[in-house]
């Protein structure tokens, strides 16, 4: 059973997203030449515990022998897909580099995540992280009342395809509520299934994760950093919406 969150519930949700869509916009301003990924990491816990919420991510259980995430934030460059932990790594000109952030508001979590690019960024590069957004806007556009979770994959799906990109297959999207990862399942591309049908109610991560080359990957010696195998630059967005009467709400929005 998929749990139906009440009006109240979603507008706590809303504030966390708020908070999650907030901390992204701090990234895009700070992710500068020369900044580490610690840095920004303190940036976005110093961020969210002002704003009164709590960084989900820190402490977040690891495979078993792995620790748990150190950070509040992902920060995951060029050919790291998700997951990457932030560190002493300088940011350069050039870099492709997705940040991943969650927050809990009085037990509600908000999830997102966005790609940005430093510098001008090459056409291949546009095409990337434009399609994986794309893709993302035409999954929530399909999370509407009486569509079934296949639907919102077949759009996001039919996107990738559009722009030519490969989809990254382990890592799906998730239902989300008063935990961070709840039951369903939202994945990136078609299954044949048609998963449950949508109500308002439920609430989801949608999380298209796609890349430039083969989108086959990887996971570090460190546990946790998520990589395309052949190196091939990766890209990731993602949003928490609610399904309601009136259609899909993004509620990681400032
Ligand atoms: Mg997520």
């Amino acid at each position: 059973m998929v749990p139906l969150r009440t009006r109240q519930e979603i507008e706590s949700m809303r504030r966390a997203g708020r908070v999650v869509a907030d901390v992204l916009a701090l990234m895009e301003e700070e992710l500068k030449p020369g900044v580490t990924t610690a840095r920004l990491d303190t940036l976005a816990e110093d961020y969210i515990r002002k704003a009164g919420a709590r960084p989900s991510f820190k402490g977040y259980r690891g495979h078993p022998g792995y620790p748990n995430f150190p950070g509040c934030i992902c920060v995951s460059i060029d050919d790291e897909v998700v997951h990457g932990i932030p560190g002493e790594r300088l940011i350069e000109e050039g870099q492709v580099v997705s940040v991943d952030a969650g927050a809990i508001w009085q037990g509600y979590h908000g999830d997102g995540a966005r790609t940005f690019y430093v510098g001008k960024p090459p056409a291949d590069v546009v095409r990337l992280i434009e399609t994986t957004r794309l893709a993302l806007m035409a999954g929530i556009a399909a999370a509407v009342p009486g569509a079934h979770i296949d639907d919102v994959s077949g759009a996001v799906e039919d996107v990738a395809v559009e722009g030519r990109c490969d989809i990254v297959r382990p890592y799906v999207g998730h239902g989300i509520g008063t935990k961070m990862h709840e039951d369903l399942q939202i994945p990136n591309y078609r299954t044949g299934r048609l998963g449950v049908e949508l109500e308002p109610g439920v609430c989801m991560a949608i999380e298209p994760m796609l890349t430039l080359g083969s989108a086959e990957v990887e996971t570090l010696s460190d546990g946790w950093t998520v990589v395309t195998t052949d190196h091939s630059l990766a890209a990731h967005f993602e949003h928490t919406i609610a399904v309601t009467e009136n259609g899909p709400v993004i509620l990681t929005t400032a």
